[in-house]
């Protein structure tokens, strides 16, 4: 169960009429019992169920579920509700941020109620798959916004100096293996500090969206010699970063 950030030790909890029938009837838990209440940022509690709205937080759990490096993934939306089988099963993966973007050859048009949808998704998708944060999920930009604000986002004010992020886009006819990419990075003394991958719509990217994600240091990658849909890509290039950082 998701609650509210604020929370701590001792606290009463007041859950959702949708929260108390997922305690009673699909867990089956009674008055008395316990479960486990994430915050979505880290922390995760052990609560009993009083009955019926109320809960008490008895003590926090000490979980690692996340990756060691946060895992950014910028995707251009597929059409239909592909970003809902995306952004659930990416969430089960690991990412720490969904960016969604439009790109030239994006077809679909986001009305603005698929953001609260969205991040509903991401939330029951991170707690099945026991994460510790939900996933931070941010609206739809265009390509070039959406890469100006990584670049906004990744440098460090403080050091003045840019944050070592290692940035692929996967591109369906050209570029090493996404696998050889990142080992090279992994390698490299001082593990960057986050990692962001890229996947384009079902027409893939323009050459100037590639020549634009370029000059923003992003690394052109390949998944294989297959082309995979733009629902698949996304999903097969979170599963492999994610097992690697588990090595
Ligand atoms: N006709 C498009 C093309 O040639 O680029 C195919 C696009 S594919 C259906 C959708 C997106 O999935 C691509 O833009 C790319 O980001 C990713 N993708 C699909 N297969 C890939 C592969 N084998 N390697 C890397 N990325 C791939």
């Amino acid at each position: 169960v998701t609650i509210a950030p604020s929370q701590q030790q001792g606290d009463q909890l007041h859950l959702s009429d949708a929260q108390i029938h997922y305690l009673g009837r699909v867990l089956r838990l009674q008055p008395g019992e316990s479960f486990i209440a994430m915050d979505g940022q880290g922390t995760w509690w052990l609560a009993t169920w009083q009955g019926n709205a109320i809960a008490h937080i008895a003590h926090e759990i000490l979980a690692t579920t996340e990756l060691p490096i946060p895992l950014v993934l910028m995707v251009a939306m597929p059409k239909g509700n592909g970003m809902d089988e995306i952004i659930r099963q990416t969430t089960e993966l690991g990412v720490a941020e969904i960016w969604p973007v439009m790109s030239d050859r994006t077809l679909l048009q986001p009305s603005p109620n698929k953001l609260g949808r969205w991040q509903r998704i991401a939330t029951e998708a991170a707690e099945q798959s026991e994460r510790q944060r939900v996933p931070k999920l941010y609206p739809p930009r265009p390509w070039p916004a959406a890469l100006e604000a990584l670049q906004m986002a990744t440098h460090d004010s403080s050091e003045s100096k840019e944050r070592a992020i290692a940035a692929f886009l996967c591109t369906a006819r050209q570029g090493v293996l996404l696998r050889d990419s990142l080992s090279q990075v992994l390698s490299q003394s001082g593990s960057p500090t986050q990692i962001v991958v890229a996947t384009g719509p079902e027409g893939g990217w323009t050459d100037a969206e590639v020549e634009q994600a370029i000059a923003h240091s992003f690394t052109a990658v390949s998944l294989g010699r297959r082309i995979l849909r733009a629902i698949t890509a996304p999903i097969a290039a979170t599963t492999l970063i994610a097992h690697h950082l588990e090595a």
